[in-house]
């Protein structure tokens, strides 16, 4: 049980030496997986107002998702950027998970396009005649008979049609980290503090359910997290430059499964409201779709000389 022990320990050294290593030669940006969302059977969002291009999400997140890939190339050509996918096909979250965790990601991109309920509205479009029935009985008891006599009346004749969405704008989301405990927390603040009592039930194989794993899977949760606030910052910030509505970076606790189930910062991008006039047309638009790609382009710019010389001044001077 001895060895059990043993492992056990090296693999936490192991863990508390390459965070020291990291204060000083911080993780290169070297992989990013962009993932156009949704494809194949599952259309995602549809445009459903009147008067729409009805365009699928499916369709705008590849048309994005390309155009990211490209200008992610053309400006950091040193950085690995593959897409999930490249065609209209199907692939569930954990196939997404699977490409990212794969090739080592060290950024996970989600391009999405947003909607909401639509109200129905109706507008008078003339005057129409129906037939009515007038229902009257004759005869008693068991030989009382229904009669259903046929009439004409003109009524109103209306359309009904999907109002469009109101809502609009780009909106950046991380996922919910693990709850803090307060050992992880003494493990953030003092790694010194730090000590696990390994007993002799712990099995070779390091179970990532354990109890035991559970403050280590979370410490690396955190820092992901923290870098995903980080880039959803600056994709919110380089979004709003450029004239969008920006809804700003939110924190969803359940719903973007595929961001949880990546061992790497991820964020996912509402590029807009395919309900909305003005955004389906946006995300539509070679003009919009390029504008998206180069604002998320410029924001990973920022994040990766950020992570890798730890210059937060980028953050408040633009570029
Ligand atoms: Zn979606």
């Amino acid at each position: 049980m001895l060895v059990k022990k043993i492992i056990f320990f090296i693999f936490i050294s192991l863990l508390v030496f390459s965070k020291s290593i990291h204060a000083q030669a911080p993780k290169l940006l070297k992989t990013i997986i962009v993932d156009a969302g949704h494809g194949g059977e599952d259309n995602g969002a549809v445009g459903e107002y009147e008067g729409s291009l009805r365009s699928k999400e499916k369709d705008v997140t590849l048309a994005i998702s390309k155009k990211l890939v490209a200008a992610l190339q053309r400006e950091l050509p040193e950085v690995t950027t593959i897409p999930t996918r490249t065609t209209d096909i199907f692939q569930n979250v954990n196939e997404k998970a699977r490409i990212a965790n794969q090739y080592h990601g060290d950024l996970f991109i989600c391009i999405h396009a947003d909607s909401g309920p639509l109200k129905t509205g109706r507008r008078l479009i003339g005057r129409h005649m129906v037939t009515r029935y007038k229902v009257t009985y004759t005869g008693k008891g068991k030989k009382k008979k229904k009669i259903k006599t046929p009439y004409e009346v003109e009524e109103n004749l209306y359309q009904y049609y999907k109002l469009p969405l109101q809502r609009s704008g780009t909106s950046v989301w991380i996922f919910a980290s693990h709850k803090t405990s307060d050992k992880l927390k003494a493990i953030i603040d003092n790694e010194a503090d730090f000590n696990i009592e390994a007993d002799d039930s712990l099995s070779n194989n390091i179970d990532f359910n354990s109890p035991e794993m559970k403050p280590i899977v979370a410490i690396y949760a955190k820092r992901f997290q923290l870098k995903s606030i980080n880039i959803g910052m600056l994709v919110e910030d380089e979004v709003a430059k450029t004239g969008r509505k920006s809804l700003g970076l939110n924190q969803r606790q359940v719903g973007i499964r595929v961001l949880q189930s990546t061992n790497m910062p991820a964020i996912l991008i509402e590029t807009g409201f395919i309900n909305n006039e003005e955004d389906e047309r946006y995300i539509n638009s070679e003009e919009g779709q390029e504008e998206l790609a180069v604002s998320i382009t410029q924001a990973v710019k920022r994040y990766k000389n950020i992570v890798e010389n730890g210059n937060n001044a980028n953050v408040q001077a633009g570029k």
